[in-house]
């Protein structure tokens, strides 16, 4: 199972309240092999209320990039038709469904299917 560290997933809930009502998008780096989530990697983006993209050639080269983490400012964590697109680049997706008074999260893996991730000290 995959694994995130507490202090990070609630930096992760901050950044994407701060975004509100816009969309926070990130990517996650860490280690594939043991399913571990170390940190934030925060690319150049264009936030809207109910899209994010990126430019692709802002994508850094990086082989610790693992994944991909954005809200959804509408409460609701759950992967659009472009997303599930988006997802196929990644094992591990993350979904903040954000709103100021409720946090929801889902991940996903790079098909689409809904994965649990574990909050650990
Ligand atoms: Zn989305």
């Amino acid at each position: 199972m995959w694994k995130i560290k507490k202090n990070l997933i609630n930096d992760i809930i901050q950044s994407s309240k701060n975004y509100l009502p816009e969309e926070f998008l990130c990517f996650l780096s860490g280690n594939e092999e043991k399913k571990e989530i170390n940190e934030i990697v925060l690319i150049p983006t264009q936030n809207g209320n109910d899209y994010s993209s990126i430019n692709i050639y802002n994508m850094p080269i990086d082989k610790t990039i693992i994944g991909s983490l954005h809200s959804h400012p509408n409460g609701l964590p759950i992967a659009s038709k472009a997303d599930k697109k988006f997802f196929e680049r990644f094992k591990i997706n993350i979904i903040i469904g954000i709103t100021q008074v409720e946090t929801k999260i889902n991940a996903y893996d790079n098909k689409s299917n809904k994965i649990n991730i574990k909050i650990v000290d």
